[in-house]
């Protein structure tokens, strides 16, 4: 269904509709001019908001609309759970190009309020407006806790251990391997046009016809199969991702076949992700760690200091070592990699540690602990000690599987790559 059909009122309606509040704090949601937020006496607010533009942070032609609402929810209940808070209120705001359909926002509100839902979250507001230049997704989250709860950046000491949750660089490692089966899907068109210049001609008139080349230069991925993976389920399951790349079109004007030669292309492409669902699950369906706040919050452990890890791990240690005013101390052989993420960095050529120093979109945590709560923070399961934090003076060092040292960059290790 178009969206004009029922207006921009008549689709926030329609996708706020079922949205079922969970926290008392929430007096009122959607449906008037303001959210109205009450909350208990002696806690802060916390607000975070990010904002998420087509083209540059997600690439449609292999990300799912459900995954896609997924995602931006799951990033910024991170960002709260980052400062050991709990998330309450979302406001989600979409601008929407002329392509997409009322049903393509049905599955975006889907992985969206899935999210929420798993993490107490209400949906309280947003808009909608029209864009000229494909989907533009802004959240804003809101969060609280006890003053006395929330970590900052600042706090780590010289002697603090330095932990990392669950594993890193497979969100990184999914994202090239998307890219990768992206690559091979649109020489496959490419070499389509050399041999069969027509079924292009025929793809594009086509194409032209139902609006997947309207103008704004990228996929018709929205519409087809694209967004048949269940989101639920997880990309792990492999049919949400590849359901995503073979129902995409090409951002190079040739999308959009719906006939001949091309269409038989685009149903039969099948991607090779076998054995790699655990990096496509990580790129493309990132899960908050409330787990880890929650156990950290049971033993009894407060952190010194705390963020998620969304640019890299290297970057967020320069974050909590310049705002702390300390050093680092790294230990390159323990940092938690998954079998998949290393294999995929041996296949491509790159240095498994850059990847996991430098990725991003991990969405562990990383925080620092007094070194007498070693034996407590190491019994946590998903919880890992990598170093320790050390007087400023001594820089951010990475100490090698081979006992060198070497100085820890925000970002580019060219020099580490084979
Ligand atoms: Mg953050």
């Amino acid at each position: 269904m178009e969206i004009a059909e029922i207006g921009e009122f008549g689709l926030i309606r329609h996708l706020t509709e079922n949205i079922k509040i969970q926290n008392a704090e929430t007096r009122k949601g959607v449906g008037d001019d303001c959210a109205v937020l009450q909350f208990e006496t002696g806690r802060q607010v916390l607000v975070t908001t990010d904002l998420l533009m087509e083209g540059v942070h997600f690439d449609l032609q292999y990300t799912p609309l459900k995954h896609l609402g997924y995602k931006s929810a799951m990033v910024n209940l991170s960002d709260i759970y980052a400062m050991n808070g709990r998330p309450r209120q979302m406001t989600v705001s979409l601008a929407l190009s002329k392509r997409f359909k009322v049903e393509d926002m049905e599955q975006f509100y889907e992985g969206l309020q899935l999210a929420c839902e798993a993490h107490g979250c209400d949906i309280v507001g947003g808009d909608t407006t029209s864009s000229l230049t494909g989907l533009a997704i802004s959240i804003t989250c809101i969060g609280d806790a006890r003053p006395e709860d929330i970590v900052y950046r600042d706090g780590a000491k010289d002697t603090d251990l330095i932990c990392v949750t669950g594993d890193l660089g497979a969100a990184y490692m999914g994202l090239q391997l998307l890219e990768r089966e992206k690559a091979v899907f649109n020489s496959q068109l490419r070499d389509l046009a050399i041999k069969s210049p027509g079924a292009i001609a025929r793809g594009r008139a086509s194409g032209e016809n139902n609006g997947a080349t309207s103008g704004d230069g990228t996929s018709g991925a929205t519409s087809g199969d694209g967004t048949s993976g269940d989101g639920t389920s997880g990309a792990g399951s492999g049919d949400g991702a590849s359901g995503a790349t073979s129902g995409a079109g090409s951002g190079d004007g040739a999308s959009g076949a719906s006939s001949g030669a091309m269409e038989d292309l685009v149903a039969d492409f099948q991607p090779d992700f076998s054995g790699r669902e655990y990096l496509l699950e990580r790129q493309l369906k990132p899960e908050a760690r409330r787990d880890i706040i929650e156990a950290l919050a049971k033993a009894g452990i407060r952190p010194t200091a705390m963020m998620d890890i969304s640019d890299g791990l290297s970057s967020e240690l320069h974050h909590i070592c310049s705002q702390s005013h300390t050093g680092c101390r790294i230990y390159e052989e323990r940092i938690p990699l998954d079998y998949q993420t290393a294999v995929m960095a041996e296949e491509l050529n790159m240095n498994v540690t850059t990847c996991a120093f430098n990725g991003g979109e991990d969405y562990e945590l990383l925080f620092t602990v007094p070194l007498t709560e070693h034996d407590r923070v190491a019994a946590i399961p998903g919880v890992k000690v990598i170093g320790h934090i050390t007087k400023p003076e001594l820089g951010l060092l990475l100490v090698c599987r081979d006992g060198t040292e070497m100085e820890l960059r925000a970002q580019g290790w060219n020099h580490m790559r084979k």
